[in-house]
């Protein structure tokens, strides 16, 4: 049997890396660390069960945001998982056990848009969703004759032969909230997501007998756990988040899920995503300032919702579904008065959460290129990419009155007076989403 490690390692998070941004202190360092869902990265579980079914491999997971990295240990093959902010921590882990002499895969986001970067750093690089291409990258392995890259067309794995991922691979400190993908796409087109980098424009449902039996493989690890559905916009199609509604309502569970402001629009499915166990949904609602919502995205579509953000955030929050609100700050479109406006619409609007970032541009999307050709980026140290920490510079204003305005804003969200303000809120309207229910 040949060792092999899948390895996640840690994101520098907000309180590293603050080359651009010194002035954050503890309390607020810890308010928004703490505001943070915890979650263990899912691709490489599923990575770990192809591994597994081979019976070729003695697969082993370490994700560094829950256990610490033991170097002393021996593997044949190390897969290491890239996103941009975890980057050189990749890059430094795959240096050292190249020098050890064991073989050195890096795949994910990063290793995806910067192909040429991370290729210094390994044996071998995977291209795109490594689903497709791992197991015959492992059986060259056997076979000794791997290649440099290994690579799939945009967008083409179908998620209907997905497998079931190795859940029980997931550490137990990161069991409480467990993810799972249902589908992958999402119709919108940001220019700051790079979705379209790794999916390509495709909207691809897993099947719904898989799906149930993700479900139950995770109830029979954690029969209490909060599942979080990673699919990019679980809403976006009607017809797929209506099947799996019906599929939930057979089970007891609590669950979150990432979708965009139209899931307000109705009242009759907000309703059956709570009875069926929905209690939080994570939207990107971007910004306050609807200047900068027009191009945001291929259709401009966030900026034609804009009108009804209040109205729609009231009936997803009326029915006691808590909306996380996504917004960034330091947009082309903002000037100086976008900290007390956002931080006015965060706590009027009564969100149960927010998480507040700046601009920052990720290799591969349509953002990265456009300020990279107009010499606005501070910075290539992707160390910085944390997304609380200025990597541009802004349109209208320096980088000091930026970090000063986002400070401020946390600061106002984070507040005990709001958290007072906001735990009343929902006492009264989950009472009021329970008599009705
Ligand atoms: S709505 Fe969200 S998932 Fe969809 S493209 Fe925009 S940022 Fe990406």
């Amino acid at each position: 049997m040949k060792r092999l490690l899948l390895l996640i390692p840690k994101c520098p998070g907000p309180a590293a890396g603050k080359k651009w941004n010194a002035v954050w202190p503890a309390d607020v360092e810890a308010a928004v660390t703490h505001s943070m869902w915890k979650l263990i990265t899912p691709g490489p579980l599923v990575l770990a069960k192809l591994a597994q079914e081979m019976g070729r491999f003695e697969v082993h997971l370490t994700d560094e945001a829950f256990q610490p990295l033991n170097l002393t240990k021996k593997y044949d093959i190390v897969a290491i998982y890239t996103v941009t902010p975890n980057v050189k921590r990749a890059y430094e882990l795959a240096d050292f056990y190249k020098k050890q002499g064991t073989y050195v895969v890096l795949g994910g986001v990063h290793t995806t848009v910067c192909p040429e970067e991370a290729g210094r750093h390994a044996h071998t690089i995977l291209i795109g969703e490594a689903e497709s291409i791992w197991t015959a990258f492992l059986q060259d392995f056997l076979m000794h004759r791997t290649r440099q890259i290994y690579a799939q067309p945009l967008g083409k794995v179908s998620m209907y032969r997905s497998p079931i991922p190795a859940f029980h691979l997931i550490p137990e400190n990161a069991r409480k909230l467990i993810p799972i993908q249902t589908a992958r796409g999402c119709p919108h087109g940001c220019h700051f997501c790079n979705l379209r980098s790794l999916y390509g424009r495709s909207y691809r449902p897993k099947k719904m007998q898989n799906i149930e039996k993700e479900l139950r493989a995770v109830k029979q690890l954690n029969p209490h756990a909060t599942i979080y559905f990673t699919d990019d916009n679980l809403f976006c199609s009607s017809t797929h988040a209506d099947a799996l509604m019906q599929l939930l309502q057979q089970y007891s569970v609590t669950w979150y899920a990432n979708t965009d402001i139209s899931f307000g629009a109705d009242p009759v499915r907000i309703r059956r995503a709570y009875q069926c166990g929905c209690r939080q949904v994570l939207i990107g609602l971007e910004s306050v300032n609807m200047q900068n919502l027009t191009g945001l995205d291929e259709t401009s579509f966030k900026r034609r919702h804009f009108g009804r953000y209040r109205e729609w955030i009231e009936n997803i929050q009326s029915q006691g579904i808590g909306v996380i609100g996504s917004f960034i700050l330091g947009l082309d479109g903002d000037g100086t008065d976008v900290f007390d406006k956002t931080a006015e619409f965060i706590l009027e609007a009564n969100l149960f959460g927010a998480s507040i970032t700046v601009n920052t541009p990720y290799p591969g999307t349509v953002q990265f290129h456009e300020l990279d050709a107009q010499n606005r980026i501070c910075t290539y140290d992707w160390n910085c990419y944390t997304i609380f920490n200025p990597v541009i510079q802004p349109k209208k204003m320096s980088i000091e009155t930026l970090n000063a305005g986002y400070l401020k804003v946390l600061r106002a969200v984070h507040s005990t007076e709001a958290a007072k303000r906001k735990l009343e809120y929902f006492k009264r309207k989950i009472k009021e989403a329970g008599n009705d229910a």
